[in-house]
């Protein structure tokens, strides 16, 4: 049977209602998802992303590091109220306060603005979450000496300069940023963001002028993650790199330009075997042949524009349930080198990797 391919039209005349416009994040699920990803990733088990041996030690400290975010999160949740204190191993963690109602954020809500901008002002108690990540760290770093010094000199910088870190990290502003410490001040950042995003009520937050921001905090998507299950089936989404919302964009689309014309895939796979046939169609998965499912040549690869000469990678679910696109685009800085090497520019950074100004 051939399939019929919807044309563009009819494809932008889908009932969009049916589609979730807009995920919040589960920080009880986020964070500890993504640690068990990074480990996986580091330990050789993604066919589709084999990370290389040098990065093996980063992917385990990031992991970590989201241990410690989940932990936080967790400490907020219903469930913690219940749990027996005599089974945690250590002092709990302080809760992220939660989501104060704000005239801001209901003057934001009511013009489209996003509710929890990331270039405004950073809420009260941050700072405490920031403290809370380290000595949750504090475990990891027994052993390791070089991570114990990192966590000194992170306890040790002044306001200004941890109000100067967080401010480049949320620009993305990576001149004079010490690489050392933004992923850690980043990682705070996400947990206080993540925590709020998911107290919205999503139906509330109405899409900006842009795609290409997050309608919740305004800030650059981190990657692409084409979704699976119930109605988010097969749908491309932005996941963003703080709050880690994600939502809907057509497939075959510059995430950075909003072009469409001069899309292209590539991937870690041999040349020529990335046929980029299952984006052909040119949009929703009503339109799309049936996939081959669980070929490892297609669980990460690089969209590029030839309009705007980017890239953002996008992670397929379909061929890879457990993908996580903020561990997945740490682990595949391979298709980074061989993308900037082909002459396109990076979209946006990973908050969890600098490189410095050198
Ligand atoms: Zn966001
Ligand atoms: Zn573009």
């Amino acid at each position: 049977m051939v399939q019929r391919l919807l044309s563009p039209g009819e494809i932008e005349s889908l009932d969009h209602t049916t589609i979730p416009r807009l995920v919040l994040p589960q920080p009880g699920v986020l964070f500890s998802a993504r640690a068990t990803r990074l480990r996986q990733l580091a330990d050789g088990n993604v066919p589709g992303i084999p990370a290389p041996d040098s990065l093996h030690g980063y992917l385990y400290l990031m992991a970590a590091v989201a241990d410690a975010q989940a932990a936080i999160a967790a400490a907020g949740s219903p469930a913690a109220a219940s749990r027996p204190a005599a089974s945690a191993p250590r002092p709990p963690a302080p809760p992220v306060p939660p989501l104060p109602p704000s005239d801001a954020m209901e003057t934001a809500l009511a013009h489209n603005m996003p509710p929890l901008p990331v270039s405004g002002p950073r809420p009260a108690g941050w700072g405490a979450i920031y403290l809370a990540l380290l000595d949750q760290l504090d475990a990891a770093a027994s052993g390791q000496p070089q991570l114990a010094a990192v966590l000194a000199g992170l306890r040790a910088l002044s306001d200004t300069d941890l109000e100067g870190c967080a401010d480049a990290v949320l620009a993305e502003f990576g001149e004079g940023i010490n690489p050392l410490h933004a992923p850690f001040v980043a990682a705070a950042l996400q947990l206080l963001w993540v925590t709020h995003a998911s107290q919205l009520d999503a139906s509330r937050v109405q899409p900006p002028v842009t795609g290409t921001l997050c309608p919740v905090c305004g800030s650059h998507p981190l990657a692409s993650v084409i979704r699976i299950g119930g109605q988010a089936q097969g749908y491309r989404y932005l996941h963003c790199a703080i709050c880690a919302s994600e939502w809907h964009m057509v497939r075959v689309k510059c995430s950075c330009c909003e072009k469409n014309a001069r899309i292209a895939y590539q991937s870690l796979a041999p040349a020529g075997a990335d046929t980029g046939a299952d984006e052909d169609s040119g949009g929703d998965p009503a339109a799309a042949p049936v996939n081959k499912a669980q070929d490892p040549s297609r669980v990460a690869r690089a969209e590029t524009c030839d309009d705007c000469r980017s890239y953002r990678k996008i992670f397929n679910q379909e061929h890879d349930f457990m993908v996580e696109p903020l561990a997945d685009d740490l682990a595949s800085l391979a298709l980074d080198v061989l993308v900037t090497e082909a002459g396109y520019a990076r979209g946006s950074v990973n908050p969890l990797l600098w490189f410095g100004s050198e």
